[in-house]
C-alpha cells in the first residue's frame, strides 16, 4: 500500500477520505496509554504535528508493542477516523504495525521533550528528529526555494562561482588555504620559502570568502546574475552570528546604482519573508509559540513599512546624541559594532535600517568612491536582533580610481588582473550585495544562535558530523 505523508493527512488533502484504510510511515515521538489501548504520536517530518495512532493492545502482540518506543520507525496501516481526543482532528485506528527500526530506550538520546539547544547541538546528527529542527529545516528549504524563485522571476541568471580561488575578495585574509602539499615535509625554494609551484594548482589557493568578483564578470555580460553557494571564513569569531562555513546569496546587476540596489534588496527580503508566512504557517506558529513570541508579528511587520535609509554619518550622529553607554565608544570612522547597529534598529528606529556611504577605510576596495574623497557607496542592511544581514555597494567602475585604491592598499594587481578586465573593456555602472543565508534564517525562524539554523555548523574548534 502506498504510504501517505502525514502533512497530506492532517491537511485533509483530496482523495484522503475519512474511513479509508491508509499506510503511514514515520518515527515515534511518544507512546502513552493503558493495558487496553496505546496512543502513539507518529511524525514523518512532513509537518510539525504528529499523527495519533490508536492501537488496541488485544489486536497486537505484546512483544511488538514493546518495541514501539520513542525514536523507533514504524509502518502503520489502519483506518483513518475522526478523532474524539483533544488536539487533533483525525487519527488512525491501527490494523497492522511493522517496526522498521527499533530505538533502544536506554540509548536513544531524545527521550524527553524540551532539551536545551546546547544539548541538541552536541547531537546535531539526530536533532532533525525534534520539532524545532523539523521547523527550521523545512523553513530553510522554503527560503532556498523562494530565493531561486524570486531571481528567476526577475530575469537573473544563476551563476556558479568557484569555491576554490586564487584571489581574496576582500583583500583581508581570513581564508582557509587549500593545499595538497605534505605539511610534514614542505618543498622549499632557494630563499627557503614554501614552493607553491609544487602545490596542486601551482600557486596558493584558498576556499572562497565571496563569489562577488567572479559575479561581477557575469553581470557585465549577462546583465543580472546571482550566486547562491557556500562561502568560508576562517575568522576566529565565536559569536551567535558567525559561522566558518555559511551560504551566501550574491546578486550582481549591471546598470544598477546604489538606490536600485537598495530597492532590490528590500523587495527581495519582503518577498522571501512573505513566502515563509504563506507557505510555512505551521512551522512559524510552532516557533512563535515555543521560542519567540514576537516572531510572526516581526515577520508581518517587514511588509508594512519601508526600511529606514540613512547615511553612516547620520547614523553616527544619532549614536553620539543618544544617552546609551556603548562598550565601544562612538566616533566617525569606526566600524560599527553589533551594539551600535542594534541600537539604531531596535531602540531608535524600531525597523530595519539601511546605512550607506561608509568611510572608505573600513570598506572593501571595490566600492564606488564618493566625490567627498572619504566615503564610499556601500550599503549595509541591519535587522532587529541580528545586526548586519546584508552588505553591498555600488561598485567602482572607473579603472583608474580602482587601481588607485588598490595601490594605496598594496594589493596584488597581477592576481586580480582578470577582474580588472571588467573595467578595461566595456565597463559599466553596476551594483550588488551579499546576504548571509543563515542570518536571514535567524530572522525568519527567530532562533538566537546561527548554529541552530544550519544542519551541521562549522565554527572554530568544531567540525563534527
Ligand atoms: P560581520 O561584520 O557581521 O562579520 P561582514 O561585514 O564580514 O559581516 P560581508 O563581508 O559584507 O560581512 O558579507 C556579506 C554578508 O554575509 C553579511 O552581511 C552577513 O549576512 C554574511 N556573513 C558574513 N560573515 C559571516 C559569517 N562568518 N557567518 C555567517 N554569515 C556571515
Ligand atoms: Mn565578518
Amino acid at each position: 500500500m502506498k504510504n501517505i505523508r502525514i502533512y497530506d493527512i492532517l491537511k485533509q488533502k483530496e482523495g484522503i477520505e475519512i474511513g479509508s484504510v491508509i499506510n503511514v510511515k514515520g518515527w515515534v515521538r511518544t507512546k502513552r496509554g493503558n493495558s487496553a489501548v496505546n496512543f502513539i504520536a507518529l511524525n514523518d517530518g512532513s509537518i510539525v504535528h504528529s499523527l495519533q495512532i490508536v492501537a488496541d493492545t488485544e489486536k497486537f502482540d505484546a512483544e511488538l508493542l514493546k518495541k514501539v518506543t520513542t525514536g523507533a520507525c514504524l509502518s502503520v496501516t489502519g483506518k483513518l477516523v475522526a478523532s474524539m481526543g483533544k488536539g487533533q482532528s483525525v487519527e488512525i485506528q491501527a490494523e497492522q504495525i511493522e517496526v522498521l527500526g527499533t530505538a533502544d530506550p536506554e540509548k536513544y538520546p531524545l527521550q524527553k521533550k524540551g532539551h536545551s539547544m546546547e544539548f541538541l547541538r552536541e547531537i546535531a546528527h539526530l536533532r532533525f528528529r525534534t520539532n524545532y529542527f523539523g521547523c527550521v529545516m523545512r523553513l530553510r528549504h522554503a527560503m532556498a526555494f523562494a530565493i531561486h524563485q524570486y531571481f528567476n522571476d526577475h530575469g537573473f541568471v544563476y551563476m556558479h562561482t568557484p569555491l576554490i580561488t586564487g584571489a581574496d575578495a576582500e583583500g583581508a585574509g581570513e581564508m582557509f588555504q587549500v593545499t595538497t602539499l605534505d605539511l610534514e615535509n614542505l618543498p622549499r625554494n632557494e630563499s627557503g620559502k614554501v614552493d607553491y609551484t609544487k602545490d596542486f594548482f601551482g600557486k596558493i589557493t584558498s576556499l572562497t570568502v565571496s563569489g562577488q568578483l567572479n559575479g561581477e564578470l557575469g553581470a557585465l555580460a549577462l546583465g543580472k546574475i546571482y550566486t547562491f553557494g557556500p562561502t568560508f571564513r576562517a575568522e576566529n569569531s565565536n559569536t551567535p552570528r558567525h559561522l566558518a562555513e555559511f551560504w551566501m546569496i550574491e546578486p550582481e546587476m549591471a546598470f544598477y546604482d546604489i538606490t536600485d540596489n537598495m530597492d532590490l534588496a528590500e523587495d527581495f527580503i519582503r518577498y522571501v519573508v512573505k513566502y515563509a508566512l504563506e507557505h510555512n504557517p505551521d512551522d512559524l506558529q510552532f516557533l512563535n509559540d515555543m521560542f519567540d513570541k514576537g516572531l510572526i508579528e516581526r515577520l508581518q511587520h517587514v511588509d508594512k513599512e519601508p526600511f529606514q535609509r540613512l547615511t553612516y554619518s547620520e547614523g553616527i550622529d544619532i549614536l553620539l546624541q543618544s544617552k546609551h553607554k556603548f562598550e565601544v565608544p562612538v566616533k566617525w570612522g569606526i566600524d560599527l559594532q553589533s551594539e551600535h547597529e542594534r541600537f539604531l534598529v531596535e531602540q531608535h528606529f524600531g525597523k530595519p535600517v539601511i546605512l550607506t556611504d561608509y568611510p572608505k577605510e573600513i570598506k572593501a576596495f571595490y566600492m564606488k568612491q564618493n566625490d567627498d574623497g572619504r566615503t564610499v557607496r556601500g550599503m549595509d542592511i541591519l535587522f532587529p536582533k541580528i545586526g548586519e544581514i546584508i552588505g553591498g555597494s555600488e561598485r567602482e567602475s572607473d579603472l583608474d580610481k580602482l587601481l588607485g585604491i588598490m595601490r594605496e592598499r598594496n594589493m596584488n594587481e597581477d592576481i586580480l588582473d582578470w577582474y580588472l578586465d571588467t573595467r578595461r573593456f566595456g565597463t559599466a555602472p553596476h551594483s550588488g550585495f551579499g546576504l548571509g543565508f543563515e542570518r536571514l534564517m535567524l530572522f525568519v525562524t527567530g532562533m538566537a544562535n546561527i548554529r541552530d539554523v544550519i544542519p551541521f555548523p562549522r565554527t572554530p574548534q568544531n567540525a563534527e558530523f
